[in-house]
């Protein structure tokens, strides 16, 4: 755990020369895959140490260490310069894997990916040729090309690839909005049949298009045996904006999107939290209502990360509506329940739809390693269990049984979904335009491993061109600043 810059060299020397390629970085420990702790990790950098947030005179930056989480990171910059980042809702998400991986939240609407306001970026790197461990200090004016490569890869694809990241720098940051209200609506499963799934998802595709940028919402397709389903809406006041005019604003937007979506299905009032991220979203007893809070108290609100428990995620870009086909699947599935457990034990699960768009597509596909710039929603398919194993047991008996029908109820979901573009939001068998890959922030291993032999298929769907197409692509700077492939895991860029 080093805590500071030469402790960090030195530490990532000393642990690559005795364990080589088996060293690990980890931050915030929010990985959904077992990239960082496996069966041949030997040692582990790790970052939590290296914690503080605020402005650097030196630069002169905003400054936020990877060893941060979104709660500290939010609070200090809020309290301090009045500023935020777009960055995750869940507070204990680390700054380490959560920046360099992209990084959204309920501002990107209005504020873009966190990594389009990254301005500089400290990371130690592993000289293959000297056999030592180097800092580099790499922005996009940086002097060398290679530099500036290295920052294009870390504004999206920095995640266990290419060196130990000690902190991110950013030039300016937003003002952080003033006001912020947030309304759930939720409906009854038992009031919604397949046509009125079809009219809820459609109009939703309409909502998230035509609603203002300083609007976010998430949409939770509960597993049916949650009882309900429903979206929760945060919108902000805009700068300059007075309370009276923000909450009139907010309160004309929440009477007509009831109108509108309450013609497609009668809303009723949650009866439960819903689960998805932001974890266990919940909502005032008698909820008929819009919340109108500061942004601070926003954050707080909406910053779940729920109980530690067992869980899966996969992910989606979709630049328009749901073709008919994703909504007839989608809607089976939310209906399925595994053999292997009662239905009950799927109420977590769910796929969450995020909008998207805004800011985020005013950022050309190349400008940073995150090519997906004209996405409409982001999906998340997810599904939790709790069961009474020990750590390492989860996957042995008798837990497999409901380990596995949760995977296979999350996968085969996900490939009949996709089962038009061979399973998967493959962009490059899609001549409608209407997927665009997967989120690497979100990883997901059936998508394609290394030991599998398909981890290209993968990495096309987490960066497309940027992945090898492109001039500057990744693969040629993993190439420059890892030949060795020191920093590798099982979707890490290959080297050639
Ligand atoms: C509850 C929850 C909520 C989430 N919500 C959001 C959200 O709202 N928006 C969003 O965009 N994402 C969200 N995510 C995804 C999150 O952004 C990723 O899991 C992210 O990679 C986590 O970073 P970490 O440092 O916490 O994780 P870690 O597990 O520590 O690391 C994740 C990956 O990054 C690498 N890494 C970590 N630190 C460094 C470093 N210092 N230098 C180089 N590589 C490093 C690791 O080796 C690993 O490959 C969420 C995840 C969870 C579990």
């Amino acid at each position: 755990m080093p805590r500071n810059d030469s402790e960090a060299v030195a530490y990532v020397g000393e642990a690559i020369s005795r364990y080589g390629r088996d060293v690990k970085v980890v931050s915030g420990r929010h990985c959904y895959e077992d990239f960082i702790y496996n069966g041949t990790t030997r040692a582990v950098i790790d970052m939590s140490a290296m914690n503080r947030v605020g402005w650097d005179e030196r630069r002169p930056a905003f400054v936020v260490e990877a060893g941060c989480e979104n709660w500290s990171v939010y609070r200090a910059l809020l309290n301090a310069f009045h500023r935020t980042l777009p960055a995750g809702s869940c507070y204990s998400v680390g700054a380490g894997g959560h920046i360099t991986g992209g990084g959204y939240g309920l501002l990107s609407r209005l504020r873009g990916l966190v990594v389009d306001h990254l301005s500089a970026v400290d990371i130690v790197t592993w000289n293959a040729s000297s056999n030592s461990a180097e800092l580099h200090h790499v922005s996009a004016s940086s002097a060398s090309d290679d530099e500036r490569d290295l920052f294009w890869a870390l504004r999206g694809a920095g995640c266990g690839n290419f060196g130990v990241i000690l902190r991110y720098y950013f030039d300016d940051l937003p003002e952080a909005p003033e006001f912020a209200s947030i309304y759930t609506l939720s409906w009854d499963w038992a009031s919604i049949d397949s046509a009125a799934f079809a009219d809820l998802l459609a109009f939703y595709a309409e909502f998230v298009s035509d609603m203002p940028e300083t609007e976010f919402s998430l949409l939770k397709l509960t597993h049916v045996s949650a009882g309900q389903l429903g979206m929760t809406v945060q919108a902000v006041s805009p700068e300059g904006a007075t309370l009276l005019d923000h909450r009139a604003d907010v309160e004309r937007r929440y009477a007509e999107a009831r109108t509108r979506f309450g013609a497609i299905v009668d809303h009723t009032p949650l009866r439960n939290p819903l689960g998805g991220h932001p974890g266990w979203t919940t909502a005032p007893v008698g909820n008929e209502s819009v919340q109108h809070v500061t942004y601070l108290e926003a954050l707080q609100t909406l910053n779940g990360s729920g109980p530690n428990q067992f869980g899966k995620y996969k992910s989606a870009y979709l630049n328009k509506a749901f073709p008919p086909d994703q909504v007839a699947a989608i809607h089976r599935w939310l209906r399925t329940t595994p053999h292997g457990v009662a239905e009950s034990d799927m109420s977590q699960s769910l796929l969450q739809v995020d909008s998207y768009g805004g800011a985020v597509n005013r950022v050309a596909s190349d400008a940073t390693a995150v090519p997906q710039r004209d996405a409409i929603m982001k999906l998340q398919y997810q599904t939790y269990w709790l069961n009474a194993s020990r750590p390492g047991e989860g996957r042995r008996a008798p837990y497999d049984v409901q380990a596995d029908a949760h995977l296979g109820w999350i996968n085969d979901f996900y490939r009949e979904v996709y089962a038009e573009y061979g399973g998967t939001p493959d962009p490059a068998r899609d001549p409608s335009g209407t997927v665009a890959g997967a989120y690497y922030n979100y990883p997901d291993s059936v998508l394609g491993t290394h030991a599998a032999g398909d981890v290209d298929h993968a990495l096309w769907l987490y960066f497309l061109d940027n992945f090898r197409d492109n001039e500057r692509n990744l693969v040629a700077v993993k190439r420059r600043w890892d030949p060795a492939n020191v920093f590798h895991h099982a979707q890490s860029i290959p080297v050639v």
